[in-house]
């Protein structure tokens, strides 16, 4: 395989604090030798861990993003041992864009590593990060939120792991986070997401959801940027302690059952609330059909007892769409 065809303007070995991108060439109608500029910033100072932090995984979840500029505006090198890689919006294009996907190959960047070093924009980028920034870190943190189609409760994640030390080490992470939930959980299709490359590689990966619709909030922001503030005192990197919110709750995600997908498509009446609990049957959502009246809406039951983790945002709701996901609350997440 080739090397990566994108290049970057900062040293990653050197100390102190850097602002500056990871070029990609591309060439379009509108700039015939062109690239693709992706804002990178790089805190170093002297030999420790390195974390790599990312946001805008998917262009339109605004909290990781708008917690990474942040971050990387105020972060000292002072306060670092170690290195800090910030990312805050790896699909570059899908961000400038506001949409999940970028729009000069409508790639998914979560459902497109490995990546290929030969494919559109999108999987060069996924290339760059399994092949040169992903080796480079210890720890990583991807932050993820619902977009423009979800609202989700703020939590982060760790996955279930064949290399148990591993999974403890990330599900550490998680709780660290410091969201009042910590998840572990089940991907409806892991093949192809950021999290199995970093995972495959031996470092340990946390995963979030920290919102969604498309926008953020205060409450949204100021979780997202404790969660970083946490993740690099978690890390080693920066000193201080970790806050954790008073009482924090734990959920499994056993299997794909956790995910109420639509088989109607209309309009979408909710009829359970975002972080609420859920006994196995009951109507957590009805759709209508709003080409006439008179018809009886389609209930959608829930799988299990459970938390409301996940609620589709729009109203209108297609066939396929997920309208809510359901997790199981636990004692412990720990095995
Ligand atoms: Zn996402």
């Amino acid at each position: 395989m080739r090397p990566s065809p994108i290049s970057a303007t900062v040293d990653f070995d050197a100390d102190g604090v850097q602002h500056g991108f990871l070029k990609l060439p591309v060439s379009h109608d509108e700039s015939a030798w062109g690239a693709v500029m992706i804002p990178v910033t790089v805190v170093k100072n002297g030999d420790g861990p390195t974390a790599l932090l990312t946001g805008g995984n998917h262009g339109d979840e605004y909290e990781g993003i708008t917690a990474l500029l942040k971050l990387a505006r105020r972060l000292t090198a002072e306060e670092v041992t170690g290195r800090v890689i910030i990312v805050p919006m790896m699909n570059q294009p899908a961000a400038q864009a506001g949409r999940r996907t970028s729009p000069m190959d409508r790639g998914n960047l979560n459902r497109s590593f490995p990546g290929d070093p030969d494919g559109g924009p999108t999987k060069q980028i996924a290339d760059y990060f399994t092949r040169v920034l992903v080796p480079m870190c210890d720890i990583a943190l991807d932050l993820h939120s619902g977009g423009r189609t979800l609202d989700i409760l703020p939590f982060a994640a760790a996955h279930r792991l064949d290399d148990l030390d591993l999974e403890r080490q990330s599900l550490k992470g998680a709780i660290d986070f410091g969201a009042s939930t910590a998840i572990m959980m089940y991907e409806l299709d892991a093949a192809a997401l950021y999290d199995t490359v970093v995972e495959s590689q031996g470092k340990v990966l946390v995963t979030t959801e920290l919102g969604g619709g498309g926008t953020s909030t205060p409450a949204s922001i100021e979780i997202s940027e404790r969660g970083v503030r946490n993740f690099l005192i978690f890390a080693g990197i920066t000193e201080g302690e970790v806050q954790r919110p008073p009482r924090q709750q734990y959920v499994e995600m056993p299997d794909a059952s956790c995910y109420v997908q639509s088989e109607h498509a209309g309009l979408l009446e909710m009829t359970c609330a975002l972080g609420g609990l859920v006994r196995e049957g009951e109507v957590v959502a009805r759709i209508w059909d709003i080409t006439r009246t008179g018809a009886e809406p389609v209930a959608y039951r829930a799988s299990r007892d459970g938390l409301v983790l996940a609620r589709r945002f729009p109203a209108r709701v297609e066939m396929g769409d997920t309208l809510v996901v359901i997790g199981e609350l636990v004692e412990t997440l720990e095995r």
